[in-house]
């Protein structure tokens, strides 16, 4: 990872020491590294004796919810109202685990009107020049990783307690696949190092992160390995799609899916995939590599996503069987780059 400015650094003591209001704000969708790094800010927050609040554009999905006061997170799809109450009456939103303000659409209109001072903490490449500090690593594994940086630049006391541990653990977790990629940098086993000091269960952890599939879910992968997915070995990619007929079918719930991209890549050779989910009015779109060929590259310029180099997003508004269609016909287009390294 980078080393932090010293001037920033300074600038959030600062914003820190001179504020008793805190938001923080993550990308809709949460995953493990939106939630992990906004919680572990919030317990050092709230450690400080701070008036902090998480707020999240929807749903938190089931398996994080563990984690220590995720009860009291603000949705703004559930409660708009008092969302946009704790942003007005804020004087530090921080903005954590994305680079564009459409990130967080449901806020998009209202976001330059709140006068509180913003930060943003991210590791997302091309971040939107939308606050008025910007903590932007993108070599880093994680926002949560990024997080407990800044915070043992900022506190030189840092008290890691248990819930501020296992919040940033569960992110530096997640967004590496439990460390089997983005974490070959030292930086990251010196951060984890650290958080284990504080008396976290990492395999607890580990329980409630991976092992913690329902009965319908862990059908509805099976389904999919064997129905849904396509392999296309001439392009070294594979993909799978789920209509929403078929969720239903398996009794879906927010967080059913997640992961399930990641499998084809573990097929020899295969160093692209894809997961479209068809959504009520857009197709959710999610993709994977490995090596050099740029997910993100290829979402943003199809799929109006983007992401990181490996994983990357993005949405669909043809319908779902023209999306798939769209899908394998975009192939050839990047033969060369699907077949390079
Ligand atoms: P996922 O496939 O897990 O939804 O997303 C993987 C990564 O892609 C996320 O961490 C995020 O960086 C990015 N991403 C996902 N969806 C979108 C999207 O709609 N737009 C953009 N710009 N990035 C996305
Ligand atoms: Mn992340």
């Amino acid at each position: 990872m980078k080393e932090i400015d010293i001037n920033t650094i300074e600038r959030l003591k600062k914003i820190i020491t001179e504020s008793s209001k805190f938001v923080i704000v993550c990308h809709k969708n949460p995953d493990g590294d939106a939630i992990g790094s906004s919680m572990g800010l919030y317990h050092y927050l709230k450690n400080e004796n701070k008036d902090v609040s998480v707020v999240t554009p929807n749903d938190i999905p089931k398996f994080l919810l563990w984690i220590e006061d995720t009860d009291k997170i603000i949705q703004i799809n559930a409660n708009r109202k008092g969302a946009i109450e704790k942003f007005e009456s804020a004087d530090v939103i921080f903005c954590l685990d994305f680079n564009s303000i459409s990130r967080i659409s449901a806020i998009e209109e209202e976001f330059k009107s709140f006068k509180a001072t913003k930060v943003l903490i991210d590791h997302h490449p091309f971040p939107e020049q939308f606050a008025d500090l910007i903590i932007s690593d993108t070599s880093c594994s994680s926002t949560a990783e990024l997080v407990y940086h800044v915070l043992k630049a900022v506190d030189n006391s840092l008290e890691i307690t248990c819930s501020l541990a296992e919040s940033l653990y569960t992110g530096i977790s997640t967004d590496t696949g439990g460390f089997s990629f983005n974490s070959s940098d030292p930086s990251t086993f010196y951060a984890v190092s650290d958080l284990l000091k504080s008396g976290l269960d990492k395999d607890f952890i580990h329980d409630k992160i991976y092992n913690n599939y329902s009965y319908d879910r862990m059908r509805l992968l099976g389904y999919c390995l064997e129905k849904k997915m396509q392999y296309l070995p001439e392009y070294r990619t594979a993909f799978m799609s789920i209509s929403k007929k078929e969720l239903e079918e398996f009794n879906f719930q927010i967080g059913d899916t997640e992961g399930f991209v990641n499998y084809p890549l573990s097929i020899k050779g295969i160093i692209f995939s894809a997961l479209f989910i068809e959504k009520d009015n857009l197709v959710k779109a999610s993709f994977r590599s490995k090596g050099s060929f740029p997910a993100n590259q290829f979402s943003s310029e199809n799929f109006n996503g983007g992401g990181h180099l490996n994983a990357a997003g993005g949405e669909s508004r043809i319908t779902y069987e023209e999306t798939i269609e769209k899908f394998k016909s975009l192939l050839p287009k990047y033969k060369n780059l699907l077949l390079k390294d």
